[in-house]
């Protein structure tokens, strides 16, 4: 995925004016801002759904009356999960997460928020230390062998990335029998692996690989187009993403297998989000900083 032009950046940047309200008034003198942009909750601004009923012994109900729910994501990967001032993350996945919380009637400040690595979020869900996963996790079925998945809310692919100057490495092709680095338990490092026959040099977090680029103990790192993208983005010039993206990734959010009704109620808030103009916010206000915001994808309501 190429990074959005000047212009387009320019104009994100202006819509964000608009939403935050910190711009000029416009000509007809009045503020751009929209007051209801401004009311919602947390930083993604979500109305909180008001005393909520859901089906008694539902998950919905016992979060509800909790009052909190226990979110998974990524804490080092930039536009989807990043941890940031007061140790709070921040992005695309982040909103979504907190999108789940508001329609369940639990604020920003109410979510717990722990970090899952790509090997983690099987595990987390098995052993319920987390309500959901929004950590960039692909769909498949191998993984819905243990967990259940709503969504998809993002279609992702993966891409490798190399150093800004390097010339020799065009696509995933070019890295037969090469040392590569990506994350344990990600879904391109089986696949480099298993496709396109590269040593793996296998990592925990995606941000453990820029090192070892730099240092040229790997001639390449590869996971999905948008992570990588986030990293270009924060190192400018120091890398760049090269061929097109190769494979399919969908990511939804992952829950305690065979939740069917919980699953139900987020593909719901998924489906509403893609509709009312909300999810398109939210990517606006997060990874639509540096990529082009896409149409949402089709859910699948397996
Ligand atoms: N989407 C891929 C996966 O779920 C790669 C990104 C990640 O590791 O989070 O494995």
């Amino acid at each position: 995925m190429k990074l959005k032009s000047l212009t387009l950046l320019a104009a994100g940047a202006a819509l964000l004016v608009a939403i935050t309200g910190c711009g000029t008034p416009g000509s007809a003198g009045k503020p751009t801002a929209s007051v209801s942009a401004k009311s919602g909750d947390g930083p993604y601004q979500l109305e909180l759904a008001k005393a909520p009923t859901f089906a008694a012994g539902s998950t919905m109900e016992k979060l509800a009356k909790a009052g909190s729910i226990r979110i998974g994501t990524k804490y080092d990967q930039p536009l989807f999960g990043l941890l940031g001032t007061g140790d709070v993350p921040a992005g695309f996945d982040v909103a979504i997460g907190s999108l789940v919380a508001s329609k369940l009637g639990i604020p920003f400040t109410k979510i717990k928020f722990s970090e899952t690595v790509s090997a983690n979020r099987e595990p987390f869900l098995q052993n319920n230390q987390v309500d959901i996963v929004v950590a960039t996790y692909t769909i498949n079925d191998k993984r819905k062998q243990v967990v259940s998945f709503a969504g998809p809310y993002f279609l992702a692919g993966q891409a490798v990335l190399v150093l800004a100057d390097n010339k020799t490495i065009k696509g995933p092709e070019d890295l037969a029998g090469k040392p590569v680095c990506s994350v344990e338990g990600s879904t391109p490092a089986a696949n480099i692996v298993a496709k396109y026959t590269a040593k793996l040099v296998p990592t925990d977090v995606y941000s453990n690989c820029l090192d070892p680029l730099r240092n040229k103990q790997v001639v390449a790192m590869t996971t999905d187009n948008v992570i990588l993208s986030g990293f270009v983005d924060r190192n400018k010039g120091e890398f760049k993403i090269v061929g097109k993206p190769f494979t399919e990734e969908p990511y939804g959010i992952g829950l305690a297998k065979d939740d069917t009704a919980f699953r139900a109620f987020i593909n719901d808030v998924l489906e509403k989000s893609f509709t009312d103009g909300t999810w398109a916010r939210l990517f606006a206000a997060t990874a639509g900083k540096v990529l082009d915001t896409p149409q949402p994808p089709a859910l699948t309501r397996y």
